[in-house]
Order: structure tokens, then C-alpha cells, then sequence
């Protein structure tokens, strides 16, 4: 039986593995669910999953949640970061499901790191803004960190399990990363002037939260995968190529010293990364569709377009830039996704306001994760002042 904290309950990647755990009660069991502000939500799914301990990272919806829970004294309700980090690292848990969107799932997803547990990561902004430090966190406890990004369990699918963090010792040439191109993958640079947070959200392949909807928009979240992928598998951008892939249905590839290209397929569901990642090495019925080559006839693939979707280049500068510039990167995104999800900031300004972030904020070499948080914090605070000057 093992012993399941979700973090982003609430959330896709959180509801999908609730759809997993459902499935098998002999195998799971739900310790601890966290969110932000949904409580009904939240309430909702206590009362299914009758976890030890609920968490609101939000005060008032914490409160809101305590009442609304008044009926089960044997949910803790907790709150805030504090709360998120003991959930992540109570002794009890062995599985953390990291699936809260963006920099604020970082705290709790290395408090899961630390105490060495199972840490499935969704929260792939962890992983970008702190790389090394998170990598070595790792290696210090011995957590055991399986990814559930759909390609980046796929790659790992692909690879020995022995050999993921050496993949020139399992003679391991490329990794062919593959992208959908997102919904504006035929649009010209005019067209893409005018597209709404609506059709920047309505992703043909996958049904996902909002600001991972535009990061496959904008290609950014190539890039924040790109990145993931380095630190994961121990490699560097030269040595992944991403493929523009519209089917979705080919998660990526690994290219291998003989010739050999093995590639996992399947329906774009997100539970299949998700059961891979609760069961491994074990495999489980996920809810699945199961793959119908025939309906879908025919593969594609195009070189992705840096000039239309310049966020894959400005990944792969902050990464080769190194120290804290991909933590700039990932917190000035955040700040022009929210701004456009918002209204207040256009579709192709979301690129500007990165590359003006990243060009005014100097990289720290070597840092740690106080200065992490310090240039997260200072690359937000320019990159809104940006935003305030566009929509003027
Ligand atoms: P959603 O927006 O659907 O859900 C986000 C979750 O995070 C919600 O439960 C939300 O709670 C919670 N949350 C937001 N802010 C905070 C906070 N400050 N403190 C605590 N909890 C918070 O996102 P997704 O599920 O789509 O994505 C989650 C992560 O997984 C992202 O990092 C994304 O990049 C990654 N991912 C997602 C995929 C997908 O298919 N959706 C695929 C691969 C990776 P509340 O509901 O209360 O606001």
C-alpha cells in the first residue's frame, strides 16, 4: 500500500491521478490533498478520499475548508506553505504527486525531495528555477524522482532505468523531444497578434490548466521541457532536438549509438504518465483509451519556428547562460501569462517581456536557494513594470 500527498489536488495533473488512485484502492491510499483557493473543490474530494490532511495555501480558504469539513474531526485542515511542506515530508507518506502550477510548488516539492520520498513531478517550474541544487537535493536523500511530464516519462520509458542519469554510458546519442506546436502552430506572426487567452487555452491534443495551455502556446513550455530534460537526464540542449509532432501521440524519443529510435506512443491522457509513475516499475490499468493506429493514419513532423515562437530560443539561452538566469526566465513567464490570461498584455508581448527580463537582471553563478527566491522576486518586480509600460 502506498502512501499518497497530492499537491494541486484541485488541479488537471491532480484530478488525473485521483483518477488513477480511484481505480485501485488495494494499492493507494490518500494521505495528504493540497490546493490554493478552490474549496468546494477541495471539500468535495476530502469527502471522497477522506484524506489524514487537507491543506489550503490560502488562509481564508483554509478557514473556509475547516467549517465546510466540521463533519470529519479526522481531517486536519491545514494552510499555508508550512502547511504544503509538512504534508510533502510527513512520515507517513512514501509517493508525492508535485502538481501545483508554477514557482509556488517549489518549497514543498523539495521538502518532498528532502525526506526522500517518491516525488512525481508534474511541477516541472521547480525543477527549472533551482536545476543543480534540486538535482542534488536528490542525490543527498536518495528520493526516488520519477517524471510525469508526458515526455519526460517517456524518455525515461525509453532509457534503462540504471542508466537515466548517464545517458552517454548507455550509449545514448540523442533525445528527440517531441511538441505538439500548441493551437497557433499554423498562424502567421500578424495573426498571432491578435489571439485571445480563450483560443490560447483551447489546446488541440490535451486538456490542461490554464498557464500550461499558453506556455504550449507560446512554445515556452518546449523550452521549460528542455530544460527539465537536461537536468533530469544529466545532458545538455545540443544533444536534444525538439520535434514539432501534431498528433501527439509519439511522447519522444531516444536515439541510440547503433541507429536504434525507441519511442513510446499513446493516447494523449495524462493518467498514463501518472499510473507509470504511482505503480513503477510496476503497470496499471490508468482509465486509458487504448491506441487505434489505424483512426489515426499518419504521423508528422516539422522543425519547430524560432522566429514565431522565440520563448524555445530564450529557454535555451537562460539554460546555456546557467546560475539563476532560468529562474528569471521561468518567473518573468509567469508574470506575462498571468498579465495575458489577465487581458492586460498581448499574445506576442509575452516573448518581449521575457527577453527584456532576462537582458536586465544579472545571472548569479553558484547560488542557493536564497538567491533563488531573491531573483525570482526581482525578475517578477521588473518584469510587471514591463507589463505597466506595454499596456500604456
Ligand atoms: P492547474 O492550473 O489545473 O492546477 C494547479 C493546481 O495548483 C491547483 O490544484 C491549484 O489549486 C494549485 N495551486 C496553484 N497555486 C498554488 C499555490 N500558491 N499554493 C498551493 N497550490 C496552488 O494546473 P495543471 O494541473 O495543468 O498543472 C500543474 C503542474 O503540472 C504545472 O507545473 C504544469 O506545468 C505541470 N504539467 C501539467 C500537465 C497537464 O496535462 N495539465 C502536463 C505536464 C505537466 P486551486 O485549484 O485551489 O487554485
Amino acid at each position: 500500500m502506498r502512501h499518497v500527498t497530492i499537491l494541486g489536488a484541485t488541479g488537471s495533473i491532480g484530478l488525473n491521478t485521483l483518477d488513477v488512485i480511484r481505480r485501485h484502492p488495494d494499492r493507494f491510499r490518500v494521505y495528504g490533498l493540497a490546493a490554493n483557493i478552490r474549496v468546494e473543490e477541495m471539500a468535495e474530494l476530502c469527502r471522497e478520499f477522506r484524506p489524514q490532511r487537507a491543506v489550503m495555501a490560502d488562509a481564508d480558504a483554509a478557514e473556509t475548508l475547516a467549517q465546510r469539513l466540521s463533519d470529519l474531526p479526522e481531517i486536519t485542515v491545514l494552510q499555508g506553505e508550512v502547511g504544503l511542506c509538512e504534508v510533502a515530508a510527513a512520515e507517513s507518506v512514501d509517493t508525492v504527486m508535485a502538481a501545483i502550477v508554477g514557482a509556488a510548488g517549489l518549497p514543498p516539492t523539495l521538502a518532498a525531495v528532502r525526506a526522500g520520498k517518491r516525488v512525481l513531478l508534474a511541477n516541472k517550474e521547480a525543477l527549472v528555477m533551482s536545476g543543480q541544487l534540486f538535482m542534488d537535493a536528490v542525490t543527498a536523500s536518495g528520493a526516488e524522482l520519477l517524471p510525469i511530464d508526458s515526455e519526460h516519462n517517456a524518455i525515461f520509458q525509453c532509457m534503462p532505468a540504471d542508466r537515466v542519469r548517464d545517458p552517454r554510458g548507455a550509449g545514448i546519442t540523442r533525445i528527440l523531444l517531441t511538441a505538439s506546436g500548441g493551437p497557433f502552430r499554423s498562424h502567421s506572426n500578424e495573426d498571432l497578434k491578435t489571439v485571445s487567452p480563450a483560443q490560447a487555452c483551447a489546446h488541440p491534443n490535451w486538456a490542461m490548466g490554464q498557464k500550461i495551455s499558453v506556455d504550449s502556446a507560446t512554445l515556452m513550455n518546449k523550452g521549460l521541457e528542455l530544460i527539465e530534460a537536461c537536468w533530469l537526464f544529466n545532458t545538455d540542449p545540443s544533444r536534444i532536438e525538439v520535434h514539432v509532432h501534431p498528433e501527439s501521440i509519439i511522447h519522444s524519443m531516444v536515439e541510440y549509438a547503433d541507429g536504434s529510435v525507441l519511442a513510446q506512443l499513446g493516447s494523449p491522457d495524462m493518467r498514463t504518465p501518472i499510473a507509470n509513475g504511482l505503480a513503477w516499475p510496476e503497470r496499471i490499468d490508468a482509465g486509458v483509451a487504448p491506441l487505434d493506429l489505424f483512426a489515426i493514419g499518419r504521423f508528422h513532423f516539422e522543425r519547430p519556428d524560432l522566429h514565431r515562437f522565440p520563448c524555445l530560443r530564450l529557454a535555451a539561452e537562460a539554460f546555456h547562460a546557467g546560475g539563476t538566469a532560468p529562474a528569471v526566465l521561468n518567473a518573468a513567464n509567469e508574470e506575462a501569462v498571468a498579465a495575458f490570461l489577465a487581458g492586460d498584455l498581448g499574445f506576442t508581448d509575452i516573448p518581449v517581456i521575457i527577453e527584456r527580463t532576462l537582458a536586465a537582471t544579472e545571472v548569479v553563478a553558484g547560488s542557493s536557494f536564497e538567491i533563488i527566491f531573491a531573483k525570482d522576486a526581482e525578475a517578477r518586480r521588473f518584469a510587471r513594470e514591463q507589463i505597466e509600460r506595454l499596456a500604456v
